[in-house]
């Protein structure tokens, strides 16, 4: 067993590779060796002080169980949901665990994440990835379960024009899964590269400053404090808006014309797993044309720098090598 493993860790605002302990599965956790992570825009924004986390990042991975006690899971290939409830709490209770108040989150709070060779999850996080997809897909599953859950959220009825708001990572998972829902929707961004990949699936992608119509339901993807208020220009009275974005920031909100259009406003964080997994499973996403470059673990600082560019989709980090 290796003592030391190494980590990308972000302390006091730095990002950097660290040898770190091997972690220890606690009762009812597995130790998974980490085969590749993803680099999402919520770890840009917590280098830039989102939320205050100090350890290993990342909560985006595929990976195989190396040791599960109770041996059910050993040598599985799985994805892993991210947050941890205390299981007593009210929410807990509920199975709402991802609002538990003392709730720790993989890599974002309290708990170490998965920029690392080996992580700890408790077994009732882990799901076992389909043997047809390979690992450049299953990484998407955690994202893919957070753009799922606007469907679990809003019902949205087929006549009502959608817009996905924001071409990046998000946006374009957004407009796959509301594809795959059987409803049609426009994507708005600013990179007809990025757009292209969900045109196969019937969405239209429109340069933002061109789109002027009016619509029902607007999913807000652009990673920007700007994005609710072109979502509250382009949408009907009684329209709704799904807030998809964590940015480190505030925005100014123009409150009365939320009141005078009764417009809704949703704020939409992570998602159901197994649905995503069965989406996986059909392997009908273009997900891997996301990848824009996969970087070693050792070259994690650079990989975080380079996925923060403009016009960047996906960054993966290989653990292996
Ligand atoms: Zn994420
Ligand atoms: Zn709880």
């Amino acid at each position: 067993m290796v003592i030391k493993v190494k980590a990308l860790v972000l302390e006091n605002g730095e990002v950097f590779l660290k040898d770190v302990p091997t972690p220890t599965p606690q009762e009812e956790e597995v130790l998974i060796r980490v085969s590749l992570g993803g680099i999402c825009s919520t770890d840009l924004e917590m280098v830039k002080g989102y939320v205050p986390f100090t350890g290993v990042m990342g909560h985006e991975f595929v990976g195989r169980v190396e040791i599960d006690p109770q041996g059910e899971f050993t040598g599985t290939r799985v994805v892993g949901e991210i947050n941890i409830g205390c299981g007593s709490c009210s929410f807990c209770q509920a199975g709402l665990k991802n609002h538990c108040q003392k709730r720790e989150v993989v890599g974002i709070r309290q708990r170490q994440g998965v920029f690392a060779e080996y992580v700890a999850l408790p077994r009732e996080n882990i799901y076992p990835v389909p043997v047809e997809s390979p690992d450049e897909e299953a990484v998407f599953v955690e994202p893919l379960a957070a753009a799922l859950q606007v469907l679990e959220q809003v019902h949205i009825p087929p006549s009502h024009r959608v817009v996905v708001l924001g071409d990046g990572r998000l946006g374009l998972l957004v407009a796959m899964v509301l594809a795959e829902a059987g409803l049609e929707s426009i994507i708005l961004g600013h990179h007809k590269e990025k757009m292209d990949i969900v045109k196969p699936l019937g969405v239209t992608g429109v340069v933002a400053e061109e789109f002027s119509e009016k619509v029902d339901l607007v999913v807000e993807c652009t990673g920007s404090s700007a994005g609710f208020q072109k979502a509250q220009q382009i949408l009907h009275p009684r329209g709704t808006i799904v807030l998809k974005t964590t940015v480190a920031g505030k925005a100014s909100v123009d409150l009365a014309s939320l009141v005078t259009g009764e417009i809704t406003v949703v704020g939409s964080r992570c998602g159901p797993f197994l649905p995503a997994l069965n989406l996986l499973k059909r392997g009908k996403l273009p997900l891997s044309k996301m990848v824009d470059k996969v970087f070693t673990l050792s070259q994690g600082k650079e990989a975080l720098e380079y996925a923060s560019r403009k016009g960047v989709k996906k960054v993966l980090l290989d653990m292996e090598c």
